[in-house]
């Protein structure tokens, strides 16, 4: 099947630390990706790269008709490049200022300038598919940690996006909230949403995934299904890992 997104020869650096080594991937429509390894290894990075919160050195990014040539992006290439993905944080990054509503509608009349009517009833529905049809005017702090991502998810749901990027979505959440998170994106992975989700959850990723990308030194070491990959690592750095976590 072809590529819905394609990465190719992406490439990353912080001042002399290069983060990501040249990273190719495609991604098949309705594909659902877990990364996984080990802390400082770029799959944050990789991520944000992707949606350009941080600028890639190098590399191409296509998603659908869109390709964006890293070294070359301009702003409209940037902006129609994030209206395209949604992003999903670790520590739910929303407005504190803002009702869970207003966190929904925020990019949808900023990013997709819809009126604020439309927004309005998109964000409705959402509230309502994550469960939290009753709270739309409580604010970040009035709402637990686990209610708190449910908004954060919703808030990319809202995007319609063709990629959705999970960046370690329960690694913040005290344990009894990551159970109704881990719910709510495992009813987004059901409906083939095209993913990628990095994780320390691995049994959640062996559950969702098609395939399971092991990272290490800001490159791909291995990937496969997640039977091979946790049945049957190929590369010792694998192995390692998952023992270390397992
Ligand atoms: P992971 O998500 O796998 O834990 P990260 O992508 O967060 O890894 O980080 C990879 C490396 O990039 C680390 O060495 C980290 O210190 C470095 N890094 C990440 N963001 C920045 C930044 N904004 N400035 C400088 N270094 C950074
Ligand atoms: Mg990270």
């Amino acid at each position: 099947m072809s590529c819905e997104i394609e990465i190719s020869g992406l490439i990353k650096t912080f001042g002399d630390n290069t983060v990501l080594n040249g990273i190719d991937l495609c991604l098949t429509p309705g594909e659902r990706v877990a990364i996984i390894g080990p802390s400082g290894t770029g799959k944050s990075t990789l991520l944000r790269c992707l949606n350009f919160l941080d600028r890639p050195d190098a590399g191409r990014i296509t998603l659908g008709d869109l390709t964006v040539d890293a070294a070359r992006a301009d702003k409209p290439e940037i902006l129609a490049l994030r209206r395209r993905t949604g992003f999903v944080f670790q520590n739910y990054a929303l407005f504190a200022n803002m009702t869970a509503r207003q966190n929904i509608m925020e990019g949808l009349t900023t990013v997709r300038g819809w009126t604020p009517e439309k927004a309005r009833a998109r964000a409705d529905e959402i509230l309502g598919q994550i469960g939290l049809g009753d709270r739309g005017d409580s604010y970040p702090s009035g709402m637990s940690g686990g209610q708190q991502q449910r908004v954060g998810i919703g808030r990319a749901m809202a995007l319609d996006a063709e990629l959705m990027l999970f960046d370690e979505p329960t690694s913040a959440l005290d344990p009894e909230w990551v159970g109704e998170v881990l719910d709510l994106i495992r009813k987004i992975a059901d409906g083939r949403q095209t993913m990628l989700i990095v994780t320390h959850e691995m049994q959640f990723a062996r559950e969702i995934a098609d395939r399971v990308i092991f990272m290490e030194g800001g490159r791909i070491v291995e990937q496969g299904p997640p039977s091979q990959i946790f049945g049957n690592a190929q590369d010792d750095r694998t192995r390692a890992f998952l023992r270390r976590v397992g």
